[in-house]
């Protein structure tokens, strides 16, 4: 797997993710929002693999969030050089017990209601994709209340 590497607006894939959700989110009546601010500085990083991660993100947290939930996709500069995406979600949320193996290859957690389960790859491949632009990605959850993804990708430097 290679990245092609430039310049990009983190705000404006996140943007483009959310618009291409809403129709979705509205089905269940679900606020999906984003909130970047207009001077979040460019990372370095591979447009459309970086779009396939917050699809990722925004997808399972449209499935796992209930019926008149809310969703919000935000940006921000993060320390030690890296700008920062959190998908924060109200929906049913991870048990602490699999907070660490969500991430596995082939992993779904009991709490997910089953029609919600799907292969348990997409987390496993957004690690991998997020690694390889030298980032992170963590998750913090509270079972029944929500959870909230973040991912950071290095700045561009000018
Ligand atoms: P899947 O295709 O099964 O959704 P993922 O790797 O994307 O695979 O997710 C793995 C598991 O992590 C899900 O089955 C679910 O148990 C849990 N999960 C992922 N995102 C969320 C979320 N936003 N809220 C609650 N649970 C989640």
């Amino acid at each position: 797997l290679e990245l092609t590497l430039t310049p990009i607006s983190l705000s404006d894939i996140a943007e483009e993710v959310v618009e291409s959700y809403q129709t979705a989110a509205s089905q269940k009546s679900i606020r999906l929002r984003t909130d970047c601010p207009k001077a979040l500085p460019l990372a370095i990083g591979d447009a459309d693999k970086l779009s396939r991660v917050l699809i990722n993100l925004v997808h399972n947290a449209i499935k796992f969030t209930p019926q008149g939930g809310e969703i919000s996709v935000e940006g921000r500069e993060s320390g030690g050089g890296h700008v920062e995406v959190r998908v924060t979600d109200s929906g049913n949320g991870i048990p602490a017990h699999d907070i660490e193996k969500i991430f596995d290859k082939f992993y779904w957690s009991e709490s997910a209601p089953v029609e919600a389960r799907g292969a348990g790859l997409g987390l496993a491949i957004a690690k991998n994709l997020i690694e390889l632009h030298g980032g992170m990605i963590r998750v913090e959850s509270t079972l029944g209340q929500g959870s909230r993804f973040s991912f950071t990708v290095p700045i561009a430097t000018p």
